[in-house]
């Protein structure tokens, strides 16, 4: 049969999975603890049976979230979580442990690059590595090594890691491979389509949309042989082995850990994740216009953007997104450009952080996100001085680029 498109699936799905009194929209369901007339039902789902029991663990809201999710990348299952670092903590805290080696790339999420120094103080050693040449990947890969960790495209340079190479090369060695492609989102990129074995995004970003609830999700693609991993401990090497690894992240790292995602939140990311589609296209769209745009303005230096042809990893970016970059850039202005003046002169575009929403930010890298790593830290990422990230929402698309024409002239007035 033929398969529907990406929106109609995920609009769709909840109605075709059972609706409750006819309810077109899922409800929230806000209770905290789930009863049985049957002790024995209560005892069967605290053993396993698939079912609801204390809200730590998940309800009726977080579950038809993991479903669409799922749906999404077109996996095997979700776990939801209250924030994107929250399922990074619970990723790496108990699929690894003290001995074990992780690579990773050298490009990556500051927070992210943050908690791998809580990794190697637990004794889980992190090597940070260029990820856009699989050669760097492979050459550090050693018997310790369990989990490789990339960004799909990377925040603030944009630099697009070689995410074919290193699935073959995780395939190869028996790795797990992570792809947080929060970025990318699953409308730009399928974590199966380069062999990931997990998919994280954060739902706070595109997903959601609206910038109004935090979340994360961890995806099963289920490319990766579970009964082959040792970290796995004995009481969940039970039943089907394509489920061990999330069981055990959602035993260890939801349930022990207790991160959850709240009812009303997974609710709000849900709403928007129907429009997922939609609002990419169009920020998408604006991103290059407005990349092109900047590309060409005398009081600028240069600009990262991997739908622009100048780009290191343009073609990879290509072959991997289809016509479509993401909604990231970042713009380096020339250097006699103060960058906190030109972001004071705009008008449209709000001085944020954050990525994903439908309104534009924009904001100071080095003064911003990346204060905390220091000015030697971030001259090896390349991050200049005036930086500034900005992320391209749904605005009509001549708005954004009269702003930034009129910040420009407002600073050579
Ligand atoms: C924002 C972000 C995260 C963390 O997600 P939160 O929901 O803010 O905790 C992780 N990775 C990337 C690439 C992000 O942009």
């Amino acid at each position: 049969m033929r398969q529907q498109g990406f929106t109609t699936r995920i609009l769709h799905a909840d109605r075709r999975g059972g609706t409750e009194h006819g309810a077109v929209h899922k409800p929230i369901h806000t209770s905290s603890q789930y009863a049985y007339s049957d002790a024995c039902e209560l005892a069967a789902v605290f053993q396993g049976k698939p079912g609801f029991s204390y809200a730590r663990q998940g309800t009726p809201t977080t579950a038809a979230l993991e479903a669409k999710l799922t749906q999404m990348e077109n996996a095997r299952a979700s776990i939801v979580f209250s924030t994107g670092m929250a399922v990074l903590a619970a990723l790496f805290t108990t699929l690894l442990k003290s001995g074990d080696h992780l690579i990773s790339s050298r490009y990556i999420f500051g927070n992210t690059n943050s908690l791998f120094g809580s990794l190697n103080a637990l004794g889980i050693e992190v090597t940070l590595v260029d990820a856009t040449d699989v050669h760097s990947v492979a050459d550090a890969v050693t018997d310790k090594t369990k989990m490789i960790f990339v960004e799909s495209i990377a925040n603030p340079g944009t630099q697009v890691a070689d995410l074919m190479g290193i699935g073959e090369l995780a395939k190869e060695k028996g790795l797990i491979y992570v792809l947080d492609s929060t970025l990318t989102s699953p409308y730009l990129l399928q974590g199966q389509s380069v062999g990931a074995s997990l998919v994280m995004h954060s739902l706070s970003k595109h997903i959601a949309g609206h910038a109004q609830a935090l979340g994360g999700v961890l995806i099963d693609t289920g490319l990766f042989d579970w009964s082959r991993y040792d970290n796995i401990l004995p009481i969940y090497r039970k039943g089907d082995s394509a489920g061990w690894g999330l069981t055990q992240i959602k035993k260890k790292g939801l349930r022990d850990m207790g991160a959850t995602l709240a009812a009303e939140p997974a609710h709000r990311i849900a709403v928007g994740a129907e429009t997922l589609a939609l609002r990419l296209e169009k920020a998408c769209s604006n991103a290059l216009a407005l990349a092109q745009h900047l590309e060409a303005h005398p009081l600028v230096q240069a600009v990262y953007y991997p739908g622009l042809v100048g780009h290191q990893q343009h073609e990879r970016a290509k072959g991997l997104f289809g016509n479509r970059f993401g909604t990231l850039l970042s713009l380096e202005p020339k250097p006699h450009v103060d960058c906190f003046e030109l972001l004071n002169a705009l008008d449209v575009v709000i001085l944020a952080t954050h990525v994903g929403d439908t309104r534009t930010l924009a904001l100071p890298i080095a003064h911003t996100i990346y204060h905390e790593m220091g000015a030697a830290q971030r001259e090896l990422m390349g991050i200049a001085d005036n930086l500034i990230r900005v992320s391209v929402g749904i605005e009509d698309c001549d708005d954004l680029l009269n702003d930034f024409d009129q910040a420009f002239t407002k600073l050579t007035a």
